[in-house]
């Protein structure tokens, strides 16, 4: 059996949803479990909603309605006489939102937004598995919450392996016999019934979880690039595909936060042996990027770029050393505050960082920071990491840049900079 990933931008629009039922339809004869995401930009537009709703503003019903208007919208496309029953079924979920947001909202807000943001993945799977109905392949819906069994830490779930790999193990295959399986991406449920999410951008890792638990013979993530590129076109302007990457190299590139693929995926795919690849949705048939056990080494230079870095140095306040003592402490804080570290370096005295700036989380970190230590921080940086690097590389994306920090290995160069003509 065979497991299919499509994201968010494949089915933004109806000719998406359109194209995904002709490239599902080249592939009936094989048992198929197919991952989908919300559409398009939903589930930002959920998040702006979720906000909208717990700070009391007045347009939460207004963003609301534009959400589902899109999916409205989208199924008056689809199915033009309007008769299809997953008007209703659509409906019906949003309906249960609309309960939600009538409460005053008195919950923990990680769990309202997963209430909240879920119901996107929800209403894209039922509109795809009625299109993919009435397009002629035999599709069924399945509630992925009744399968991905996570814990209860809302909007970042740990998923339960054994019960999830159970439960799918016992329900899954005879469906399968018989029909394509539509279900949803990033989402789970609790041993109570409550839904969770799996963290932003985690449909990749629900495929790869179907995958492990199915002992599927490959999964394809179907994108709109041509495959995995050495660097994102967004900054740089020569890109190169990479035609075979290593599960290594792979978990590598999505952990310095190439977005391509998310980093929880790999693992789980690598453990079985289960080869991922990377397709384009735009020209399904061209060749992408084949993800498996082979040991080559990327064949060029793989860059990840990341804007927006603060660059925070911590120096104990008595002036001793960075010690494994200090080092578990800032460490813990860090956690406390579910901030990513992006790249570190210690020396004697300090210990530098460069995370995200995310305004709300960063002087809550800065604040808990202060208490022990004496804290710097700069804003407005950059942050490249150079994988399989050489001098030339590193001279190419440092021109006319300052660099504040750079850390190597034997693979792998991280340098946080900023502009030459910057001045704070
Ligand atoms: N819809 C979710 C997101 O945009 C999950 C995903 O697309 O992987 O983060
Ligand atoms: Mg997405």
């Amino acid at each position: 059996m065979i497991v299919f990933k499509f994201g968010g931008a494949s089915v933004k629009d109806a000719t998406g949803v359109m194209n995904v039922a002709n490239i599902v339809r080249n592939h009936q004869q094989e048992k198929l479990l197919i991952v989908i995401s919300a559409m398009g930009k939903i589930t930002n537009q959920l998040e702006d909603l979720y906000r909208a709703y717990i700070s009391g503003m007045d347009h939460t019903q207004e963003i609301f309605d534009g959400i589902k208007a899109f999916h409205f919208n989208m199924m008056a496309t689809l199915f033009p006489d309007h008769k299809n029953p997953v008007f209703d079924d659509v409906n019906n979920s949003f309906v249960e939102v609309e309960w939600l947001l009538e409460e005053e909202p008195s919950d923990a807000p990680d769990y309202i937004y997963d209430q909240i943001v879920s119901i996107g993945e929800l209403v894209s799977t039922k509109i795809v598995a009625a299109y993919l109905n009435s397009a002629g392949c035999q599709a069924k819906w399945v509630d992925a919450r009744n399968f991905i069994h996570t814990d209860n830490n809302y909007r970042e779930g740990n998923v339960n392996w054994e019960k999830t790999e159970m439960d799918i193990r016992a329900q899954l295959p005879q469906v399968l016999e018989k029909n394509i399986v539509v279900t949803q991406g990033f989402i789970g449920g609790t041993s109570e019934n409550f839904t969770t999410t799996l963290g932003r951008e985690g449909s990749d890792y629900s495929a790869a979880i179907f995958c492990s638990c199915l002992h599927a013979d490959y999964l394809t993530i179907w994108k709109d690039v041509p495959g995995v590129l050495n660097a994102d076109p967004k900054w740089f302007d020569e890109t190169e595909r990479i035609p075979q990457l290593s599960y290594r190299d792979a978990i590598e590139l999505a952990y310095y936060g190439a977005t391509i693929i998310h980093p929880k995926t790999i693992k789980p795919l690598q453990n079985k042996n289960i080869p991922l690849y990377v397709r384009s949705f735009i020209d399904s048939t061209a060749e992408g990027t084949d993800i498996t056990t082979a040991e080559n080494h990327l064949p060029v230079p793989s860059f990840i770029f990341k804007v927006n870095q603060v660059l925070i140095s911590i120096l104990p306040k008595d002036f001793s050393f960075i010690i494994e003592e200090n080092l578990s402490d800032i460490f813990n804080i860090f956690h406390e505050h579910k901030v990513k570290i992006n790249t570190m370096l210690n020396s004697a005295i300090s210990f530098s960082v460069s995370i995200d700036d995310n305004a709300e989380k960063l002087q809550a970190l800065i604040a808990a920071l202060s208490v022990r230590y004496q804290v710097k921080y700069n804003t407005g940086l950059e942050l490249v990491t150079i994988r399989y690097y050489n001098q030339q590389t590193i001279d190419r994306v440092t021109i006319n840049k300052n660099i504040l920090l750079e850390v190597k290995s034997r693979n792998t160069c991280q340098i946080v900079m900023r502009d030459k003509e910057h001045t704070s």
